[in-house]
């Protein structure tokens, strides 16, 4: 059994369906989710998504060329650094194209259970018990699994049943963030271009696409997680990036926030485990290790692990416990290498105060000299950080 029909739950289902087993997938919503938010794809990710058969339903929409500006609230600009210009960079796609491509890709003989939750789960030698919810009538019923794989999320149930309280595992940023789509593009942006503004404590960030209108990132500090909770996300945004007028790119981003409910707003927090498995129940994913957007791999490892968890599971066949262990020390230095990044790189999206500010910004325009040299490009792709991006986990 797979809990979640996130990226992470559908590409496990397609591993473990490649590998001879029957998944069957529990889904908290009453129906699959679509849109969400920019997502880079790297190569790591899609040498797993072409062995899944997901890559082939997927298109990059890297804008050719790419244009991104550093822009201030006056309306000022000067050339920046966007994902589309990291050498041997990411495929920029959104969450939902990824859920989209993985689902077509899905057979069409795995079960998907909406508006379905686990209430309990028990193992014993030779199998798991869990007990289900439909969330729609609140009837229960008990199922017998050889495996349970918690593809849940950042605020996974699994996780909780099987390993403790979130309390233990989950790690705040002291971040939040509020990130949607974008039906039209925004003023003085044409389509394809992209802009950050970066000030201490906040940040705005449009990320542009080739074929369709931006996604919006707003991401800042905070000395208060559960306080950011309490009112309305567009009123909370409007008082942490005033009291100055937001300028008119970031105040028609969040006019499209006051219009709408489809965005995602929510804290940046790690989930940081010894082991990703206990018995008969993994855990896959944000739910298991989310690295944060800051690091952006969370898809790209999702995938990653999914597919090696299949390949685990083929290569020692009746060895269940064997495969998991394997699993996890094959995937565990790529997944500690993204977490490091997800807290150092905060600074590249956020910088905390005027002096991380005025660090970006060097930092940014040393980005610029290196691109601007195939020399130099070459030799930041195939630096170590890179390489851990890009390898094909399973065929290393
Ligand atoms: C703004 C932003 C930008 C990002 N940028 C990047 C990027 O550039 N590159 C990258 O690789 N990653 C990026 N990520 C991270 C990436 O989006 C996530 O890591 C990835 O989508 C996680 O997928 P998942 O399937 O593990 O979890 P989720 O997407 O959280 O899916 C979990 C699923 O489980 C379901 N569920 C939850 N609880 C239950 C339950 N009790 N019972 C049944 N079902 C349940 C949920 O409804 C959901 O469908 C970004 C994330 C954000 C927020």
């Amino acid at each position: 059994m797979i809990v979640g029909l996130g990226i992470s739950g559908i590409a496990t289902a397609i591993a473990l369906h490649k590998a001879g087993w029957t998944p069957v997938i529990i889904e908290k919503a009453p129906a699959r989710r679509g849109g969400g938010y920019f997502i880079g794809m790297f190569g790591s990710g899609r040498a797993a998504a072409g062995r899944l058969g997901i890559l082939k339903n997927l298109h990059n929409r890297k804008p050719i060329p790419s244009v991104s500006y550093e822009v201030d609230r006056a309306g000022r600009r000067r050339p920046g650094i966007g994902f589309a210009d990291i050498p041997e960079g990411p495929w920029m796609v959104l969450r939902g194209d990824v859920e989209r491509a993985a689902f077509d890709a899905l057979p069409e003989d795995v079960e998907v259970h909406y508006a379905t939750v686990p209430d309990a789960i028990e193992q014993d030698a030779d199998g798991v018990t869990v007990t289900l919810r439909n969330t729609a009538d609140e009837s229960t019923r008990l199922e017998r699994f050889d495996l349970v794989v918690g593809a849940d999320g950042l605020r996974s149930t699994v996780r909780t049943l099987a390993f403790g309280p979130p309390g233990k595992y989950l790690h705040r940023l002291n971040c939040m963030i509020a990130a949607f789509a974008l039906a039209e593009d925004l003023p003085g942006l044409a389509r394809g271009e992209g802009a950050i503004l970066a000030e201490p404590g906040r940040s705005f960030w449009v990320f542009p696409f080739a074929d369709r209108p931006s996604t919006v990132l707003f991401s800042y500090y905070t000395d208060d997680v559960d306080a950011e909770f309490t009112k309305p996300v567009a009123e909370r945004i409007r008082e942490v990036y005033g009291p100055e007028p937001l300028g008119e790119m970031m105040e028609a981003a969040v006019q499209v926030l006051e219009s709408g409910d489809e965005y995602l707003f929510d804290s940046v927090e790690q989930a940081r485990l010894d082991r990703w498995h206990r018995g008969r129940v993994v855990l896959v994913g944000d739910a298991a290790w989310c690295v944060t957007l800051y690091a952006g791999m969370g898809a790209t490892s999702g995938i990653a692990g999914a597919d090696l968890l299949g390949a685990m599971l083929q290569r020692y066949p009746g060895d269940l416990e064997r495969a998991l262990t394997a699993w996890e020390q094959k995937l565990r230095p790529y997944v500690d290498a993204y977490q490091k990044s997800g807290v150092s790189n905060r600074l590249f999206f956020t910088p905390a105060t005027r002096a991380e500010q005025i660090r970006r910004t060097l930092m940014m325009r040393l980005r610029r000299v290196i691109n601007s040299s195939a020399r130099l490009s070459r030799l930041v792709a195939r630096s170590k950080q890179m390489r851990l991006r890009n390898e094909d986990l399973a065929a290393a």
